[in-house]
């Protein structure tokens, strides 16, 4: 569907705010509109049936997606996750968002994005692992170390990985490491891979502070979410002075303005991780108040971190915010509107694709790792990855200054630039 001036409208919220967005920088660039339609739509989608033999011996047939954004910087990098609410067109705003957060890592990698829509948590193990198979076995022509690289992403993880990998190399019938990262360490993964992406919040936040000559051991941050980009978000963070003063999941948020002590909420979401599912329930018993999840948004605080889910700072919670700063933990926790609320009230937001790149950065090193057959110590993986975090953080936050523009949108014309750039070098025939 296209509106009156032939740009892209669609039904799904992701694909229409990545599009919204892209629309908004090109248009400040000036951009040339033959460049703007080649990039507001995917290079190549491909929807697969994955039938899968459930327990019972049932046969359900599932719909599973792969996309690939653009492949102008080099082969397509991006997740594949298990959820109700995957489809093909969310899948191509995630893709763009992923061709955007490539590009404005410095990384030689364009956008891809995967998944199949259904509840992974009322499916079996088995059920799981022939599914990932079938649909590895599916999207297994366009797949490749140069041609689409694949990682986990929401309810998929490094087993989903080797599944999908192991069934591949069998269809090859040779070995290809690099053909997806996010693989376990001792299976051609890299140490370092599982820290990076709350490591890679953490750097952008200490060079802002450094930047605008904060002590970290001045600052109070909240951090939503406590999973993989939010505990070490937090950790790492508070290693350094800077007081966590809220953290959260979905069992509610837990408050002490005094700090709370995240080497133990690790070890407490780590005991027992059966009978709590890995959740922070009951830790309010360390010393901390319980409040409504929710209520972590209007905690007084100097930064705030969404590292949980999608739109979480919206219309109705933007005008909470006490935080004058917010770092992007999770993709997309903010809606426009809710944007136009932060921008008013002088908040500085550090986007999405810029605070958690850090996560795609460390995937580029397990593929470089993989192609060169070679594994790196685990100081020199997180060495490289602050210092890309940071000289990017510092290339957006000039870019903003100069300009006078959000951070959002210095990322957003700084990703295009470098893609639409290389698509007019090579022309349209790609
Ligand atoms: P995760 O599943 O490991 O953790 C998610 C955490 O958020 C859990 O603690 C969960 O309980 C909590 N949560 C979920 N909904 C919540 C809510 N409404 N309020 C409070 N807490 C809530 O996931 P993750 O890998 O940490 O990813 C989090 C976000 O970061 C997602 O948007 C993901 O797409 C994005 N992201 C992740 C990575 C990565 O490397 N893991 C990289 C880039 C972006």
């Amino acid at each position: 569907m296209v509106d009156e001036n032939g740009r892209r409208i669609a039904n799904n919220l992701i694909l229409n705010t990545a599009l919204h967005d892209f629309y908004a920088a090109a248009d400040e660039m000036h951009l040339d509109e033959g460049l703007i339609q080649i990039l507001s739509y995917p290079e190549r989608r491909v929807d697969v049936s994955v039938p899968v033999t459930l327990d019972d011996g049932s046969v359900k047939v599932f719909q599973g997606f792969r996309v690939q954004h653009s492949t102008a910087l080099g082969p397509s990098k991006g997740g594949i996750r298990y959820a109700m609410d995957v489809s093909g067109q969310e899948c191509e705003g995630l893709a763009m968002l992923m061709t955007w957060k490539c590009s404005l890592a410095g990384i030689p990698y364009g956008g891809g994005k995967g998944g199949i829509c259904c509840d992974p948590t009322h499916m079996s193990r088995n059920e799981k692992e022939r599914m990932s198979r079938t649909y590895g076995a599916r999207i297994a022509p366009i797949i490749g170390r140069w041609s689409d690289v694949p990682a986990p992403d929401m309810y998929t993880g490094g087993q989903e990985m080797v599944w999908i990998m192991d069934t591949i190399c069998k269809m090859l019938g040779h070995f290809e490491p690099a053909m997806l990262t996010g693989k376990p360490i001792d299976y051609w993964g890299a140490p370092g891979r599982v820290e990076a992406t709350g490591r890679g919040l953490a750097a952008c936040a200490f060079e802002f502070m450094r930047i605008k000559g904060f002590d970290p051991a001045k600052m109070t941050a909240a951090v939503q979410g406590f999973g993989n980009v939010g505990s070490y978000a937090a950790k790492i963070l508070s290693e350094a002075g800077v007081k966590i003063v809220a953290i959260s999941d979905t069992t509610g948020a837990y408050y002490n303005p005094n700090g709370i002590n995240i080497a133990k909420a690790f070890e407490y979401m780590n005991t027992e991780p059966g009978k709590r599912g890995r959740k922070l329930t009951g830790f309010e018993k360390e010393g901390c108040e319980k409040i409504p999840g929710d209520e972590i948004i209007g905690v007084k605080c100097d930064i705030f971190c969404p590292c949980a889910a999608q739109g979480v700072l919206n219309q109705d919670t933007a005008d909470k915010l006490k935080a004058k700063y917010v770092f992007e933990g999770a993709n997309s926790p903010t809606t426009p509107e809710a944007e136009d609320i932060l921008n008013d009230k002088g908040v500085i937001l550090v986007p999405d694709f810029l605070a958690n790149a850090g996560g795609v950065i460390g995937s580029y090193f397990e593929w470089a790792q993989n192609l060169q057959g070679f594994t790196w110590t685990e100081e020199e993986y997180n060495n490289r990855l602050v210092k890309l975090m940071k000289d990017n953080f510092c290339k957006v936050w000039d870019f903003a200054e100069a300009k006078k523009v959000t951070m959002r949108r210095s990322a957003y014309m700084a990703a295009i630039k470098r893609v639409s750039d290389i698509v007019e070098l090579r022309g349209v025939y790609l």
